[in-house]
């Protein structure tokens, strides 16, 4: 099967999955566990022979998980205070979102309504309400794991919401809400492996994507395994499914979504980091900072963050606790 074909299947993969309810896996899946010997790599594979520079853990120097205390109740949508960054985009009409479009139960593409949906997409559209009162002042920008720090330097988008880990290198550049999602990295591997666990891949494939924490923690891993960069998580399904890797190591989350998609796999191992997420913002944005945790408050207390996990992720824990540096 070629690589496109590969990715059809994917796509019929997930038409399936989406036609039978959400996150229940296909019925009938689609061949799409088969090992062709010769077929073309996504573009932008990259084989890494040094560790990435931005390993996670490297910098302890901060709390990565506190963020900017609420400096009052909302205000009500539609009407921000003057001089506000939340005026600003009142005024500008829409709410600018980083999101993933191939990330299956978190930030995906509808095939039938050609909509983006998940868990990280209706977060922001919380944030478009309350800013709005109109969850659909959304325009979605669609960045991969590396796009998005530049993305938020640049003033490309207000705000990314995607699977985004909170940690002090980052913190460097941007300035993250309190944590919405507490996620932690485990291994995929085919259905038919013997692989336990991140440990039993010493000198063995693993992919995951360029610009991710995922990438800087399989390439500090004790077990010494050799990290495989891609732009997207889906290019990581595709090398997995045609024999090239040997294994995908990143978020719990997103292994749940390849594991719905594709039935010839099965999640491995323990947990073997912490990945916080939080909404990230330019780093001068702190007002909006605080009014999204004011927001992230409210979600919490009032069901919706639990509404949401059950809609996309299952059963819901009790939300994560906010903690504030100031
Ligand atoms: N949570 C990890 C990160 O922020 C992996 C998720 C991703 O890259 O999309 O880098």
């Amino acid at each position: 099967m070629t690589a496109r074909g590969v990715r059809w299947a994917v796509t019929a993969a997930v038409l399936a999955v989406v036609a039978a309810g959400c996150g229940a896996v296909p019925s009938a899946a689609p061949e799409i566990g088969g090992r062709s010997a010769v077929v073309p790599a996504p573009a932008g594979v990259v084989e890494l022979t040094a560790p990435p520079s931005t390993a996670p853990g490297a910098d302890a120097s901060c709390d990565a998980t506190a963020s900017f205390r609420p400096d009052g109740p909302l205000p009500e949508p539609g009407r921000m205070p003057a001089g506000t960054t939340m005026a600003r985009i009142r005024d500008k009409g829409r709410l600018v979102v980083g999101v993933d479009q191939n990330t299956y139960l978190m930030g995906f593409r509808n095939p039938f309504s050609g909509e983006l949906e998940g868990f990280d997409v209706d977060m922001a559209r919380e944030v478009a309400r309350a800013i709005f009162g109109d969850p659909t002042r959304v325009q979605f920008k669609v960045l991969t794991s590396e796009e998005r720090m530049p993305a938020l330097e640049q003033g490309q988008v207000d705000v990314v919401v995607r699977t985004m880990t909170m940690n002090c290198e980052r913190w460097q550049r941007v300035s993250f809400s309190t944590v919405y999602y507490q996620a932690g990295q485990r291994v995929l591997v085919p259905s038919s492996s013997d692989v336990t666990g991140i440990d039993a891949l010493a000198g063995r494939k693993v992919c995951a994507t360029k610009g991710s924490s995922s990438l800087a923690n399989v390439a500090n891993a004790p077990g010494k395994p050799i990290p495989v960069a891609v732009p997207n998580w889906t290019d990581c399904l595709v090398l997995l499914q045609q024999g090239q890797v040997d294994a995908i190591s990143t978020d719990n989350t997103i292994l749940a979504g390849f594991a719905a998609q594709d039935p010839y796999t099965k999640v491995v191992g323990a947990v073997f980091t912490a990945e916080p997420y939080g909404m990230a913002f330019p780093k001068q944005d702190q007002d909006f900072v605080r009014f999204a945790n004011a927001l992230l408050e409210r979600l919490r207390a009032d069901g919706t963050w639990a509404a949401l996990h059950r809609r996309w992720l299952g059963d819901p824990p009790p939300p994560p606790v906010a903690t504030y540096r100031d």
